[in-house]
């Protein structure tokens, strides 16, 4: 499958590592928007929460206490920080391999443009 997500989890792209497991992926982003941008992915090939189905619901608990593991190793747990995914064409989603930004290190600004 030519999705990129899936050749940086296989390692045929190179990323900047920082956390996985048997189901998860998480890796630095190539152009941060924040101090910490952090991307987690299931290894699992699903499009976009669009694609989830109740198989998935362990999955996608589990992505979020990675999320929150990465944030305190990160020492963003006390500051905050934002978790999100991005779906389809107006969501400004641009890879379609469900992934999830975690953000953090800087004031975050609120609502979105
Ligand atoms: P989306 O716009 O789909 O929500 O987010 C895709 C994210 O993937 C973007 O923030 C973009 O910078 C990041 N990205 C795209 N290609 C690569 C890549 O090859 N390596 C890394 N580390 N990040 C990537
Ligand atoms: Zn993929």
């Amino acid at each position: 499958m030519d999705c990129i997500f899936c050749k940086i989890i296989n390692g045929d792209i190179p990323s900047t590592k920082v956390y996985e497991d048997e189901l998860v992926y998480a890796f630095r982003d190539i152009n941060p928007e924040a101090p910490v941008h952090v991307l987690i992915v299931p290894k699992l090939h699903i499009e976009s929460v669009a694609h989830i189905d109740d198989s998935h619901h362990t999955l996608i608990g589990h992505i979020h206490s990675v999320a929150k593991q990465i944030a305190e190793e990160n020492d963003i747990s006390q500051s905050g920080y934002r978790l999100l995914t991005n779906i389809g064409k107006d969501g400004g989603q641009s890879v379609f391999h469900l992934h999830y930004h975690l953000l953090g290190g800087r004031q975050l600004k609120w609502p979105p443009g």
